[in-house]
């Protein structure tokens, strides 16, 4: 029996074969070439025929899973017919005179080591994406074929790290589970898994040996552990923790559907925190009291221009409508730092963190922000709507907010267009200078809703990216804590109700606290719901 450690990233545990995916990682032989105008059209072939498998991946992808896991494809389609990338394999042809496969390897070294060293977290995902693309371009200049991912018995997918196109080809119902060498709690395996509910084990390193494949393995995806061919003794260990998640589970089942009303009587509503409109069916899954928390800005990433008021209208009706009812807050814009996109054209900073993002771009550009108001007021006529500001400082930033919003208001008045005049308008308290001036805030919004993410980073000083200053984030650090009762008393005062939609409202560790404290709401990853409510109500 050989036991490996990794990161374990989506919980459960799993049993069977282990299956290797194996592409050819080899790197493409060196040829020198008489014609290399003959190479370049060879070339220019093989990135039509990819951008056509593309195009149809895209169609029949959004069909079975929806269109953000389909956006992928087209990510990969633009990075084909981006010139740069055609630029650098022709030149490498013609200046090398070499053959076509060498220089797409090449390329694709090269701008997938370009995008690694980005600080922006978005771009250091495409390194996995110009690397998958290449393949498929390197697979139709060689003829290899494709494999079938998961095809066959149900088995564990063992691979050094899954590419998206990889995990979008998985066939669902035949994985039961994924290891890899490389990745974090954040690459696409990891999200992957737990979108589709199965464990996942990232981070194993070299200590994930090919030769595993076709082995008996057990995963275990809470711990991370990883058992090859587990001897009798482990095995029975394994079962009873099979035993007891399962169990856990079904106690876990028992809580749907019911409120979460602490034993003093107050109702905590337990909502999801939610990215998209796919989101959605985990979110009923969950049995969730609304959303808390949708981040808008994933409708203005990943694309090359301002996402149209019609567009946007349209999904936040969806997502309301989905509710029937039940509370929706949509967070405006929050851009800049960490999420980049290029047609914002913001000015690089030594600080992004710090620097031109969230409310203070909108309040910049008015007219961009305007667009997003005018889309989320005509949606309110669908459902309960709730408007939530982010990375607010000062009194004078929600006036200037709230003066636009009247605004827009008056406009589609003008124009006849229906809406809610009952929409609450609320704001996110994620910088300690929210929290400490909590009281006057409070009297300008009908809520809070605690960002503690921002909130821990700003007060401790410690960069949410660095993990060099991980081991300084004290999530429970008193200063936070002291902040986030400042920010509930004061908003009880005002008359108006304060949850929590950063990553601190699943911590059951500190449920008693925001029991104690009088918290009203608590929004999270839809899969963490459940065990919340399990905590408020059993005791
Ligand atoms: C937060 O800062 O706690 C938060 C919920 O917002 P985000 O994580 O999107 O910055
Ligand atoms: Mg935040």
């Amino acid at each position: 029996m050989t036991v490996l450690q990794g990161e374990g990233v989506s919980r459960g545990v799993a049993s069977g074969k282990l299956r290797f995916l194996r592409r050819d990682a080899r790197a493409q032989p060196r040829r020198q070439v008489a014609d290399a105008e003959a190479e370049v059209a060879r070339f220019d072939k093989a990135r039509g025929e990819a951008v056509v498998q593309l195009a149809k991946l895209y169609v029949e992808t959004k069909a079975k899973l929806g269109e953000e896991k389909s956006l992928l494809f087209q990510i990969h389609q633009m990075m084909l017919e981006d010139l740069d990338y055609r630029d650098t394999v022709t030149s490498i042809i013609r200046n090398q005179h070499v053959n076509a496969e060498y220089a797409v390897d090449q390329t694709a070294a090269q701008f997938s080591e370009m995008f690694t060293q980005m600080d922006d977290d978005y771009m250091k995902e495409r390194a996995a994406d110009v690397l998958d693309v290449s393949r498929r371009v390197i697979r139709l200049l060689t003829g290899q074929e494709d494999e079938e991912l998961g095809g066959g018995e149900p088995c564990i997918i063992a691979a050094d790290d899954l590419a998206p196109s990889e995990t979008a080809r998985l066939d669902q119902s035949k994985v039961l589970c994924f290891i890899t060498a490389r990745g974090s709690s954040n690459s696409h395996a990891a999200i992957f898994a737990r979108t589709m509910g199965i464990p996942a084990v990232v981070g194993l390193g070299d200590s994930l040996l090919e030769e595993f494949d076709g082995r008996d393995v057990f995963v275990d995806g809470g711990s991370g552990e990883v058992f090859v061919e587990p001897d009798s003794q482990a095995t029975a260990e394994l079962e009873a923790r099979r035993d007891k998640e399962t169990a856990h589970r079904h106690y876990l089942d028992a809580f749907r559907g019911r409120e979460a009303i602490t034993p003093d009587g107050h109702r905590i509503l337990v909502c999801a925190n939610i990215g998209a409109p796919k989101d959605l069916e985990a979110v009923q899954d969950a049995d969730a009291d609304g959303i808390g928390l949708f981040r808008s800005e994933f409708l203005y990433l990943g694309r090359d221009n301002y996402p149209p008021e019609e567009d946007q209208y349209r999904t936040y009706r969806q997502v309301l409508e989905a509710m029937d009812g039940r509370m929706v807050v949509i967070r405006t814009l929050d851009i800049g730092a960490d999420k980049q996109a290029d047609y914002f054209e913001l000015p690089k900073e030594e600080n992004p963190a710090m620097g031109l993002r969230a409310i203070r771009i909108c309040l910049a550009r008015p007219e961009v922000f305007r667009t997003q108001l005018r889309a989320l007021y005509r949606a309110s006529a669908y459902g309960k709507l709730g408007i939530m500001f982010p990375m607010i400082t000062s009194v004078s930033e929600v006036l200037r907010v709230k003066e636009i919003c009247a605004q827009v208001q008056e406009e589609l008045k003008a124009e006849g267009i229906p809406f809610d005049v009952k929409v609450e308008l609320g704001i996110m308290i994620e910088t300690p200078a929210a929290a400490v001036i909590s009281d006057l805030l409070a009297k300008e919004v009908n809520f809070f809703s605690i960002g503690t993410n921002d909130l821990t980073q700003y007060t401790l000083a410690v960069d949410r990216q660095n993990a060099q200053v991980e081991s300084f984030c004290d999530r429970h650090h008193e200063a936070l804590l002291r902040l986030i009762r400042t920010t509930v008393e004061n908003a009880h005062r005002a008359g108006i109700w304060a949850g929590i939609c950063g990553e601190l409202a699943a911590d059951t560790t500190l449920t008693d606290f925001f029991m104690e404290i009088g918290v009203d709401e608590l929004s999270m990853t839809p899969g963490a719901i459940l065990e919340t409510k399990a905590k408020i109500l059993d005791r």
